[in-house]
């Protein structure tokens, strides 16, 4: 018997096939009542090329909380991955990965043009657990280079949106 017996899609994907930025979905679960919920793959930077620096993604991580629930229904989370090449977004019911893509472009836009430190939320030691490893700069600057690679709504091929 394996130690680990229950397969993770997350490491089935073949992470060299994969051309970031993009957005995938990873399943689609349904509740015993019939309730959905997805689980997507925002991939924000190329796996093993690249890896947003902690600081910036802690940032981006705080920032994504409001702005991707401004901009679609039944968001749950959006939690970095470890490797620190992109996030987890659970949302209730079922979304195309173009709408997806669509919140996350308009967010990271607001990040990198028009968000200020005064509007980062969590950043004292009361609402965040390590609110001294904060960048907005480096959440600008890995926004700008997202932005300008574009957002593909599939992970094989880019279909930027
Ligand atoms: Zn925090």
């Amino acid at each position: 018997m394996a130690k680990i017996e229950t397969e993770v899609e997350s490491f089935e994907l073949d992470h060299t096939k994969v051309k970031a930025p993009y957005v995938r979905l990873i399943t689609v679960e349904e509740g015993s009542k019939g309730d959905k919920i997805s689980n997507f793959d925002l991939r924000l930077v190329q796996p093993n090329e690249n890896a947003i620096p902690t600081a910036g993604l802690h940032t981006i991580e705080h920032l994504l909380a409001g702005l991707l629930r401004d901009r679609m229904d039944g968001v749950i989370d959006c939690s970095p991955f470890g490797c620190r090449t992109g996030f987890h977004l659970i949302t209730w019911g079922e979304h195309s990965t173009t709408e997806v893509a669509k919140a996350l472009k308009s967010s990271l836009e607001a990040i990198a043009n028009d968000i200020k430190w005064e509007d980062v939320p969590g950043t004292d030691i009361y609402s965040c657990g390590n609110y001294r490893d904060h960048s907005l700069f480096s959440a600008k600057e890995w926004s700008k280079k997202i932005l300008s690679e574009g957002i593909s709504d599939q992970p094989f091929e880019r279909n930027v949106i």
